[in-house]
């Protein structure tokens, strides 16, 4: 199928030539017809999917064609909600590139940095609008924003929406928005409260599914390393002795962690930064546009700062720890060989993390290839029921120490810390 067939606007077309994509994606052949039929769709996809585009561009060709007689001030009528500020960038930069020729405006909102230069982009007035939760009722309630105007709402990562907690920030939003719209929902996983809370947006919703979150691309090789906690700095240097590792996305499970593998690659001069939710916007994008440039090879980040960063032609993910979430794993490593291009996931176990694998194998139903060549292996055991016990109460004392440090500091510096960082 070539998207010439499925009979959009030569605006929209001419657009997607300078982006080269020559043939849509699964979902955007699914859901860009249903879309333009003005049917509510539900769409079980992931990031990495295309699936920005399967949504943006049907929406656009609407815009185009109701925009085209309207006087005044532009009114938000294409609302979009996701959970990150790096999906609302870039979803942004898609309605951009796909819109280009259209004439549409679009604007992205989002906590964590000054609202002015948003509101003055809002008072020139847009049609599209990309927002994070926060962000958006914050100026809903200041008056900025009216969607009175809205006619298409489209919920993006509804799972990690409710894993972030913006489901009360979803429900004001919900009574806010026109009864008479088209919505659109997204979520790479459907437990039952994800379909639940489809069921409160949509109407006689279309199905669309891409990519269950059990599968794993097939262009990916996965390796497996079993390791010692104490080996996986030494292991990590010894992989990306490999010059063929010229960019590497690596997963931390914590915040903490991310920092302290940064800073030993630092100390062997790897160039390297984290993304994660203690550092400021800036410094987020920041290192993602030195990786972008080659300029860092190994980018850390936790997995809710990793969600949705969209870096063309990732070979390599690392997983510096094994998450204990299966899905997780499917996440992460689909963030390689994205779009037909061969990736490589890496993965290292320490014996903690050795339940863990047995559940992603079940879950992904293959089993990971051992890597060779491992001169670090795996010879401690897992921690038996008491050791565990015990292993957890220290843990426990210690973070309940860290909050309280650092509570106690953050209150001394600044009351209105945590509500700004939102
Ligand atoms: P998304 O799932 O929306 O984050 O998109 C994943 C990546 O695929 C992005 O880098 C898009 O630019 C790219 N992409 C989306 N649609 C196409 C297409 N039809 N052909 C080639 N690349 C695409």
């Amino acid at each position: 199928m070539k998207f010439e067939d499925l009979k959009l606007h030569p605006a929209i077309l001419k657009a997607l030539k300078d982006e080269n994509y020559s043939e849509p994606t699964s979902i955007q052949a699914q859901a860009i017809p249903l879309v333009l039929e003005r049917n509510d769709v539900l769409g079980s996809a992931q990031t990495g999917t295309g699936k920005t585009a399967a949504f943006a561009i049907p929406i656009i060709q609407h815009l185009i064609n109701t925009t085209r007689h309207e006087k005044g001030k532009r009114q938000i009528k294409s609302l979009v909600v996701t959970p990150t500020r790096e999906l609302a960038i870039q979803i942004g930069e898609s309605f951009n590139a796909y819109g280009k020729y259209s004439n549409l405006q679009n604007t992205v909102i989002f906590g964590g940095v000054p609202q002015n230069p948003q509101v003055r982009q809002l008072q020139k007035g847009v049609d599209i609008l990309v927002a994070t939760p926060g962000r958006l009722l914050d100026l809903i309630s200041q008056n900025y924003i009216s969607l009175r105007d809205v006619k298409y709402f489209v919920l993006d990562e509804a799972d990690r929406m409710l894993d972030m907690g913006f489901i009360h920030d979803i429900n004001k939003l919900l009574k806010l928005l026109p009864k008479q719209r088209q919505s659109l929902f997204f979520s790479a996983t459907m437990p039952t409260k994800i379909l639940k809370l489809s069921q409160q947006i949509l109407v006689n919703p279309k199905k669309v599914a891409v990519n269950p979150v059990s599968s794993t691309a097939e262009t990916i090789q996965q390796h497996i390393y079993f390791t010692n906690k104490s080996d996986k700095k030494n292991l990590l240097l010894h992989i990306l002795k490999n010059e063929e590792l010229e960019q590497v996305l690596l997963f931390s499970r914590t915040k903490h962690g991310a920092d302290r593998i940064v800073r030993n690659l630092r100390n062997k001069n790897i160039e390297s930064a984290a993304i994660h939710g203690e550092k400021s916007q800036n410094q987020r994008q920041k290192a993602l546009l030195r990786f972008k440039k080659g300029e860092i090879r190994v980018l850390v980040a936790t997995d809710i700062a990793a969600r949705g960063i969209d870096i063309d032609k990732l070979r390599y993910v690392i997983n510096h720890d094994i998450p204990n979430e299966p899905e997780t794993y499917v996440h992460r490593i689909g963030r390689c060989g994205r779009a037909g291009e061969e990736g490589v996931a890496i993965s290292l176990c320490e014996p903690e993390e050795n339940a863990y694998v047995k559940s992603i194998e079940k879950l992904i139903k293959l089993r990971i290839p051992v890597a060779n060549n491992n001169p670090f292996p795996q010879t401690d055991k897992p921690m038996n029921a008491s050791e565990k016990k015990e292993f957890e109460a220290e843990k426990k004392r210690k973070r309940q120490e860290f909050f309280e440090n650092r509570n106690k500091k953050r209150g001394n510096q600044n009351p209105g810390f945590r509500r700004k960082r939102r």
